[in-house]
């Protein structure tokens, strides 16, 4: 199925979904939303959509490192 204009064109690490046409942030997260042949809507799964491309949320853990080096660069 050719994409709408809507679509947002993927960077070569990004994925995106000939059959729902949404982008992802990354394969893993193209994965988690194809479940038994279907696509699911990636913001029942927690994604979050920035700049057109759905992204897992970060870890805590992550957020916390993030925060951290932002508090760093700042000071
Ligand atoms: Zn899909
Ligand atoms: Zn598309």
């Amino acid at each position: 199925m050719p994409c709408p204009r809507t679509c947002t064109l993927p960077t070569p690490a990004q994925a995106h979904c000939s059959v729902c046409h949404h982008t992802f942030g990354g394969i893993t997260g193209f994965d988690a939303h194809r479940r038994d042949g279907e696509c699911l809507n990636p913001a029942t799964l927690g994604f979050v959509q920035r700049d057109g491309v759905w992204r897992t949320p970060m870890s805590d853990d992550a957020r916390q490192r993030f925060a951290s080096l932002h508090t760093l660069a700042e000071g």
